[in-house]
């Protein structure tokens, strides 16, 4: 009786609703944190409001009182066996499916450069050759060899040789007399050396490194039919292709950078040409402003 009448002292009102005990006398009352005075009693329905609002959703959240930091007791009645274990695997299912979903994704694009590779043996050695070599291959080996080769390609495509050959051409180009000879308007005529682009950066040249990659054997291969026929087998044939190509596309390449850079180097900011500019405003004006 005695703590009735402390406590009926104490709660002077909600801090949610504001509502004393004299308002409604059935709800239940709760002190969940350490505050005191005016904030240490509250309707146990008011606070569940609350930390509903606080949650979002989410059961598991941790809440605290937003005055003294207190983390709220929550308890929740007993489960039955089977809801038990129903909710564990709820959870478990819940926390390993990212894991699973990252699983299948590295398995298909692990048995996609499987295939891949697979079919680039086929090509660069021939149908029959191709699957004759797999089959006698150890399985072992041939499940870690065939997904490199996508692997090797797009490493190797990495490779900017012709930057390289570029960088020496333009430190060494006076030393060489040839060059003066070939290109005789290209030196010692740059105005400025243009500031270096580092183009490999964004995610359009990623792709492009990707698809030049993978698509280099089908061209070797039409490359070395083409341009090594008489080659009787068709791995050299591939192979020599394949090198005829890259040092073609270098050679082009370098050309066709080296004429950007030659234009970069060489061009000129013109004045603002006043009157031309007012001479037109002018005309193009139909408001009768003037
Ligand atoms: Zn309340
Ligand atoms: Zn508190």
């Amino acid at each position: 009786m005695e703590q009735r009448r402390t406590s009926v002292e104490e709660r002077n009102a909600c801090w949610v609703c504001f509502a004393t005990e004299e308002d409604d006398r059935d709800v239940s009352w709760v002190r969940p944190c350490r505050c005191k005075g005016t904030t240490k009693w509250v309707h146990q329905s008011c606070l569940q409001r609350w930390i509903d609002e606080k949650q979002k959703g989410n059961s598991t959240t941790k809440v605290v009182c937003p005055q003294c930091n207190a983390e709220y007791l929550i308890i929740f009645p007993k489960l039955g066996p089977v809801v038990y274990i129903m909710d564990i695997a709820d959870k478990i299912i819940y926390k390993t499916c990212p894991f699973v979903a990252g699983g299948i994704f590295i398995g298909s694009v692990y048995w996609t450069a499987v295939t891949y590779g697979a079919v680039t043996v086929m090509q660069v050695l021939g149908h029959k050759e191709g699957l004759n070599v797999m089959e006698r291959a150890d399985p072992l080996f041939l499940l870690i060899g065939l997904p490199t080769i996508p692997v090797m390609l797009i490493l190797g495509k990495m490779v900017r040789w012709e930057d390289y050959v570029l960088r020496l051409w333009r430190k060494h180009s006076a030393k060489l007399p040839l060059l003066h000879y070939l290109f005789p308007d290209e030196l010692s005529r740059y105005t400025r050396v243009p500031a270096e682009t580092v183009p490999l950066s964004d995610p359009i040249s990623a792709t492009r490194v990707l698809c030049g990659a993978l698509v280099l054997p089908t061209i070797a291969t039409i490359v070395g039919k083409l341009m090594f026929g008489s080659v009787q087998s068709n791995f050299q044939r591939t192979l020599l292709g394949g090198i005829a190509f890259i040092a073609i596309k270098g050679v082009l390449k370098i050309y066709y950078r080296q004429q950007q850079y030659h234009r970069q180097a060489n061009r000129v900011v013109l004045d603002f040409p006043d009157d031309i500019t007012t001479g037109t405003d002018n005309s193009t004006q139909t408001a009768p402003t003037s």
